[in-house]
This record gives structure tokens, sequence and C-alpha cells, in this order.
């Protein structure tokens, strides 16, 4: 089907393909790396080095493995019987996968298709403004989100992005976006809370006061990770999800969770707003919605929302003015039926409630014998050790230390991550997340 030779590859990515979040000045004297073949948990490349890959694709995005026939052949036997019409009318997979997907998600009844997350978050931005603009005469259109949390790569995103290190260079940025404290109690001490018993609630307390401080008639939306992600794998402590939700309710605020990174099994719940008992009005997700066998990301919200969109006909204007030409091709949704199916069929929800569980108790052990790692935190097969040069001030590593444990591990045949890495002082805790078909071994064998 195509040139097979590897070394003619090679040469075609090194003379034209521009890497994502890569610095190239490397490849002219080193070959770039080049992913060939995948199967389970496993992952090769041009060179036929295996790798165990401990990020599940890179970016936390092929939750069932690598090699999936069944998603393959469902992907196939779609796109010959029809690959594509706009989503301004519904298909057999669209309407099937929403479905299945709704119910996993009580209170929860609408869905719309896209390609990225961060297409599905702007989405999700567009439709709190359009609410603000039609019922509150366009003054409550402020979306607030979270110091450490990423909701993707865009101009509005990173408006709504709490990492600098992602968005330096790239302003100037949208205005109506506000961001609140970082909940990640480790680095309390950042916010002189460290000796706070109830640390959840004052982090929650600290949003109450943004809103207070913009005037909550100007809050249109609170945009959260429900575990931060890229920031340091941050699942927020004990107490901070309920006082969210009832300051949400009190200043009539939307709750949008972002699940991009949750979503689809990997903190062992189908979502990881599941974990904490939270009733949010919209909900994205992409990564693993189809575990990457194809493009799909979906916005999905209440029927109160929705109706927003539907409530007076007459008005010309009243309904979502959107559209995105490939949420209308078929591959993605048909890829997430079987995918859904198969996260539920072989038990990877409880697999990675296990799984995470033995990671996190590996982590603790590496805690215990390694001076540098300051701390081990996560959920499910979701999991970080962030790394310190002084256990006591918390001083973060050095950037290149991290990147050396990073390139060591890769070395020795395991992929691990680590949170971003352009400014100093941030780079500083590894990621671990296999796939949600982890065994033990495979979780003993990235810990070793
Ligand atoms: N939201 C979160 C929490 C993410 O981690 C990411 C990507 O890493 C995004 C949104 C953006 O998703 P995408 O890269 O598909 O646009």
């Amino acid at each position: 089907m195509y040139d097979n030779d590897i070394s003619n590859v090679v040469e075609a990515d090194r003379a034209h393909v521009w890497h994502h979040l890569t610095q190239h000045k490397p490849y002219e004297t080193s070959d770039p790396r080049i992913m060939v073949e995948g199967k389970g948990i496993r992952i090769w490349d041009q060179a036929g080095r295996e790798y165990l890959d401990g990020v599940s694709g890179g970016v936390w995005t092929v939750n069932v493995g690598y090699g999936r026939e069944s998603i393959a052949d469902a992907v196939r036997d779609q796109l010959v019987k029809l690959n594509y019409f706009a989503g301004s009318a519904g298909s057999i997979p669209g309407a099937l996968f929403a479905k299945r997907l709704i119910e996993k998600m009580p209170g929860l009844s609408r869905v719309y298709y896209n390609n990225s997350g961060s297409e599905a978050n702007e989405k999700a931005f567009k439709m709190v403004r359009q609410i603000a603009h039609k019922r509150y005469g366009g003054k409550k259109h402020k979306i607030l989100f979270r110091e450490r949390d990423y909701h993707g790569t865009t101009i509005a995103c990173l408006s709504a992005g709490g990492q600098p290190e992602r968005n330096a260079q790239y302003g100037p940025f949208t205005p109506g976006f506000v961001e609140v404290p970082h909940c990640l109690q480790y680095r309390a001490h950042e916010q002189g809370l460290e000796n706070a018993a109830n640390y959840g609630e004052l982090a929650a307390n600290a949003i109450e006061e943004v809103i207070l401080r913009e005037g909550p008639d100007t809050i249109g939306a609170l945009c959260l990770e429900p575990v931060t992600a890229g920031g340091g794998v941050i699942a927020p402590p004990e107490g901070y999800w309920p006082r969210v939700q009832e300051i949400c309710r009190k200043y009539d605020i939307l709750l949008h969770i972002d699940e991009v990174v949750c979503g689809l099994g990997r903190t062992g719940t189908w979502f990881g707003y599941q974990n904490y008992g939270i009733e949010p009005d919209m909900v994205t997700m992409a990564k693993g919605v189809a575990s990457g066998y194809a493009a799909i990301a979906c916005l999905v919200t209440t029927e109160k929302v929705f109706d927003m969109f539907k409530d007076d006909s007459t008005d010309p204007l009243n309904y979502f003015r959107d559209i995105s030409t490939f949420g209308g091709c078929t591959a993605g949704p048909a890829a997430a039926l079987e995918n859904i199916r198969i996260i539920e069929d072989e038990g990877l929800l409880d697999n990675t409630l296990a799984m995470g569980a033995r990671l996190m108790m590996r982590l603790e052990e590496l805690k215990e014998k390694h001076k540098v790692v300051g701390d081990v935190r996560g959920k499910g097969l979701f999991c970080g050790a962030e790394l310190v040069a002084d256990r006591l001030t918390k001083e973060p590593v050095a950037e290149k230390l991290a990147q050396q444990v990073v390139a060591e591990c890769s070395a020795q045949g395991v992929l691990i991550g680590v949170t971003n890495r352009s400014l100093p002082g941030r780079n500083n805790t590894l990621c671990l997340s296999p796939a949600l078909i982890a065994t033990e071994d495979n979780i003993d064998e990235i810990a070793a």
C-alpha cells in the first residue's frame, strides 16, 4: 500500500514532518522516532525496539490497547457503508453511540459530536456565551478556569489555560476568561494553606472569592478537569467537589467538566467526575472515547442546557449555530461503540481500579526508597510522581533531571511521560498511565 522501506520513511519524516511539541534541532544529527506497530500494551519503533507503553499512546489515549481488530472491523464496515455526511443529519453509529454514552451518564442527555478535546471545549465556551446573550443580555459571559488545568490548544482554550508554560508567547488571549487557584494540596504552601486541615474546602472557597470579586452576574460557567492531567496529575482533595457544586448552584453557574483525559475509564469509573458525586451541566471528552482508533470528541449536556437552544423557535438565532465538518465522520462513533463494548465486556473499569491500586503501591515504595520522589498521587490508572530537589522545601528538580528519568526509562523499554517542559520549575511530575488492560506484571515492570 505504501513504501515500507523504513529508511525512506525516516528520511521523508526528517525532511517534511513537523512533530508536535518538538524542538527539531536534534533531528539534524539523529533519527526522529517513528512508531510502527502496536499490540496490546506494547509498541515498536522503526528500529524494532519494543516498549511497554506506560502512557497509553503518549497522551492518555489508547485506553483499550493497540491492535484491536474488532474496532478496525467496525470502522471498516461503517466506512464502506457510509463514511460521511454533515452533522446536520444523524448517522446510525452516531445515534447508537450517543445512546450508549448517555446510559453511562445519568442526568445528561445530549451529545454534540466533534473531533478533538480542544474543539469540544470551544463548543462548550460558545454555548455559554450564547446562553449569556440570550438570557442575560450578554452579561453572564465569563468563564472560570483553574490554575494548572489545561483545556486545549486553540487561542480560546489557551485563554482558559492555567499552565503558563503552554501559554507563553501565544498571547494576547481572549477576554472573559478568569483564573481561580489550584487545589494541589502538596503545594498548598504556595497559597499559605500548608497547615489547613480542611484544605479541600478552602481551595473551593477560593473559587467563590473570585466569583464575588468579578460579580456573580458576570460568570456563566466554571470549567474544571475532574483530575488535572498535564498540570501535575492532581486528584482534588476531600471536601473540594461538594463545595464546588454548592458554589455553582448558589450563583447559577454552569459546571463544565473537562473529561478529555479521564473520560471512558481512565480513573476506574466511566468518567472522572463520577468519583466525586458531581452533577455537571456540560461534559467534554475526547482521547479515550475511541482509544485513538478514530478521531472523535463529544460535548455532552443536560436536557436543560439543550432546551435553551430550542425553546424559542420564532427567534432565528435561537439554535446552536455551530458546525464541525468532521464531526460528521462516522468512523469516530463506530469505533467508539466498539471501544465502550470492550471496556464493559472485559471488565476494564474493575481492572483499572485494581491495577491503579497496585501502581500507587509501587509508587509509594519508590517514594520510600528515593528522596527525589516528593509526592505520589493518582486515581485509577492515572498516576503521577512529583520529583523534588529537596523534600523539605519542595523545590522542584532541575528540568534536565526529570527529562533524564523519562529518557532512561525509554532506554530500558518503558515509555512514561512528564508534565510540561517549557518553563523551569513546572516540569517535574512523571506521568504513569498505561492502558486499562495492564496486568500486574506490566505494572511491576513500569515501577521497576
Ligand atoms: N483537555 C485536557 C484535559 C487535555 O489534557 C487535552 C489534551 O491533552 C485537551 C483538553 C485538548 O485535547 P486535544 O489535544 O484533543 O485538542
